[in-house]
């Protein structure tokens, strides 16, 4: 089977400058058009694999970026972010239309995208794909006094060359929201689609949860192909996706899973990606945003205790007390997730940094080595120093279940959440979650020891005292990994306060959308629809199964649902929607309420 599909031959050697045959908008609108009326994901897939192979690599790149509502990977593209009235501005601008008129419409509609196409004219100047890119790049960038002024010119410059039909995705695109109904699971399937080969899917799958760079992939598959996938390796500067831990039923589960084991305690922080360069240090959230301005102590730490010149550590950072050595509960350790005041933050929060895994030191990737050998080779790197910010978390090897409880009840004692058993012969599982790491956490022998990570895709106005703040309940959704969509799981109608409830609402509203989101299934229909994006930690009684709910349905009158739902602390800002509880993780959680309760007879 050749590479690459019909159509998919770099047009121009030299790539967009001046190629006359680049990529136009218009095409790109089309296939948009058509992904908007689909929602099956063989479609999506078919159309925008066959939209990406008659894209040049460059093209082919930035168009993988502009799907997701980016110009470049996470960790280091500027944001666009462009707000409404901003956008008002700019379409009134090169419109017109006053901007109450436009205000009017925009009220109506709920969408600034649908307002532009509306109103500007059905043919365009004939704008390709690259000009389009490169001028949200300029308006992203404007910076400093008279940004704003800049950012609306320049906007308003684009959308006079743009068609009605395609300034409708420019501008979903500049706020960050292109609603296509296509995820990164999806576009990776396009992406081996374009190249004729859907069994190159495994191998581009693996080069993005080494890369998390979803353009860069699509750029390796068009210039190397099959090899150049299956030869790439984690490098210091590109996070690498995380590894992820299943849940067990009990101590014995685990170890009859993994045999003599590694135990370790499961701290309550944050996820942090430490990546060495020589002097420089990037730190990378469990997302893969860069945070590395927010942690200097960590930062520091690294320069002086790693002994390496480049290196990836991963590590769980939490807040504690120096003067007594305590940690601190995550609701205090998560406020130094924060972009500004950080010395002041540092002061008052002081961090530590447990670094738990080794993927990369001095040209040699650790990925594959087994846990043993990357634990080894942590603890030759690190140099550990009395109250530093940085250091190793102490380890158990055991194959003795009564060792292995009281190693947990000994960490619960000390306040952390519970303890994470590892496979001593297992690789680090980028972007996977798998039975190398198994996590036990305090509590586990509740019904539903554990919490869910819900997507939030709308909510219902309520009754009662809650029906002032004009929001009574929240329609919350769990991640369906091999359909790409979002499937409802609860009703929550508690765990906030009376400023959270309106705060949530105000939320909610930026991303409300007049119908069911695209990649959203559901059986309720709440008063307001919004754009899965905010995830939050639910915890919840049991789960049951449901007519009222789609997560799990199969063709089945009932899906799984959790029972007394209620929410615990704010937004997950380190996560994705993709990020959520899979429906996969939901069925077995519903698999590990089952048996404990038959062992409880
Ligand atoms: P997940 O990260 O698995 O999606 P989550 O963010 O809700 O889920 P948990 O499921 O509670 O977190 O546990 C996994 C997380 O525990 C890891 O992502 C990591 O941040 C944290 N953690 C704490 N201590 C360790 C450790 N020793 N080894 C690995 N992870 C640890």
């Amino acid at each position: 089977m050749p590479l690459f599909g019909i159509g998919s031959a770099p047009r121009c050697a030299l790539g967009y400058e001046g190629d006359t045959m680049a990529l136009s908008m218009r095409e790109v609108a089309e296939a948009f058009v058509a992904l908007e009326k689909s929602s099956r994901r063989t479609t999506l897939v078919a159309i925008l694999g066959d939209l990406l192979a008659r894209a040049e690599t460059a093209e082919m790149e930035r168009l993988v970026y502009l799907c997701q509502g980016r110009l470049g990977p996470p960790f280091s593209a500027p944001e666009i972010g462009l707000q409404a009235k901003l956008m008002m501005h700019a379409v009134a601008d090169a419109t017109g239309c006053t901007e109450e008129a436009i205000r009017h419409l925009y009220d109506e509609r709920g969408d600034i995208g649908t307002v532009a196409g509306e109103i500007l004219p059905a043919e365009g100047r004939g704008i390709s794909l690259m000009e389009v890119y490169h001028q949200l790049l300029a308006i992203a960038t404007a910076s400093g006094r008279g940004a704003q002024a800049q950012k609306i010119g320049l906007l308003a410059d684009l959308l006079r060359r743009l068609s009605g039909p395609e300034a409708r995705y420019v501008l979903r695109i500049a706020q960050g929201r292109l609603r296509l109904g296509v995820g990164d699971a999806t576009i990776l399937d396009a992406l081996a689609t374009s190249a004729g080969d859907p069994s190159l899917k495994e191998a581009i799958e693996r080069c993005y949860n080494l890369s998390s760079d979803l353009g860069l992939v699509a750029r390796v598959l068009r210039e190397e192909g099959e090899p150049g996938l299956r030869r790439f390796q984690a490098r210091p500067g590109r996070p690498v996706r995380p590894a992820l831990a299943q849940r067990v039923a009990s101590p014995e589960e685990a170890l009859r899973r993994l045999g003599r084991c590694q135990a370790e305690p499961k701290y309550d922080g944050f996820r942090l990606q430490i990546h060495r360069v020589g002097d420089a240090v990037h730190l990378f959230s469990r997302n893969m945003e860069d945070v590395s301005g927010q942690f200097p102590e960590i930062a520091e730490a690294t320069l002086r205790q790693v002994g390496a010149e480049s290196a990836i550590l991963e590590g769980e950072a939490v807040g504690y007390l120096p003067e007594t050595g305590e940690y601190l509960p995550f609701q205090v350790t998560v406020q130094r997730r924060r972009k500004h005041r950080v010395e002041a933050m540092q002061e008052a929060i002081p961090l530590r940094l447990f670094a738990f895994d080794l993927l990369y030191a001095d040209g040699r990737e650790f990925l594959t080595a087994p846990l043993t050998e990357r634990r080894a080779a942590l603890e030759r790197l690190v140099t550990p120093t009395p109250d530093s910010a940085l250091a190793l978390s102490p380890v158990l090897v055991t194959d003795d279940a009564t060792e292995l409880e009281r190693f947990f009840d000994e960490m619960v004692s000390e306040g952390l959440e519970g303890i994470m058993v590892k496979r001593l012969d297992g690789a680090y599982t980028a972007g996977a979650r798998s039975f190398n790491w198994i996590k036990l956490k305090r509590g586990y022998r509740a019904e539903l020891a554990d919490t869910v990570d819900c997507v939030l895709v709308g909510y219902l106005y309520g009754r009662g005292q809650r029906a002032r703040f004009g929001i009574g309940s929240l329609l919350a959704a769990v991640y369906d990994e091999k359909r790409d969509r979002f499937q409802t799981v609860a009703k929550i109608g508690s765990g906030l306060s009376d400023e959270g409830w309106v705060k949530m609402r105000e939320l909610l509203d930026q991303d409300s959308v007049p119908h069911r989101p695209a990649r959203v299934d559901s059986v309720l229909q709440p008063d307001v629809w919004c754009e899965p994006h905010y995830v939050v930690e639910v915890q919840a009684d049991e789960i049951t199964r449901s007519p009222l709910h789609a997560a799990g349905r199969d063709g089945e009158p009932t899906g799984y649902a959790l029972r007394f739902p209620r929410m615990v602390g704010w937004i997950r800002a380190d996560k994705h929607p993709e990020d959520a509880t899979t429906v996969e993780e939901i069925i077995e959680m519903f698999r590990i309420q089952r048996l404990r309760a038959t062992s409880a007879l």
